[in-house]
């Protein structure tokens, strides 16, 4: 069963207390989505500053690895390869353009971002 989220996109602003720093995550013009806590008995700011990136850009992310995954399913791979020129017409000489590892780890990624099965 695929995960339900709220679509992007999502925007970080740091807010200082007494007990320390905390990123949050919120949906452009509407509610909070994730917070990140630094405080100095934990790890250091600039590294809850780099969690709190990392989460904001994610609808963006999966909203790329799906634009780039249909992109490379479409484009011609092996004897008329888009990217690779290794082919040549012989068929012992195979595309070596990388074409299926990279799709194989775009549908990792989105079945990981998405709670599915890849
Ligand atoms: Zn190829």
């Amino acid at each position: 069963m695929e995960h339900k989220h709220t679509p992007g996109p999502f925007e970080v602003f740091r807010e200082k207390s007494n007990q320390g720093v905390s990123y949050y995550i919120r949906k452009v013009g509407n509610g909070m989505v994730g917070e990140v806590f630094w405080n100095c008995l934990t790890r250091n700011e600039e590294t809850a500053a780099a969690y709190a990136a990392l989460f904001a850009a994610s609808p963006d992310m999966l909203n790329a690895l799906r634009h780039a995954e249909s992109w490379a399913s479409d484009v011609p791979h092996g004897d008329n390869c888009f990217v690779s020129s290794h082919y040549e017409g012989d068929p012992g000489n195979q595309c070596n353009c990388g074409k299926d590892g990279l799709l194989g780890a775009i549908s990792e990624a989105i079945a990981k971002a998405t709670g599915s099965q890849p």
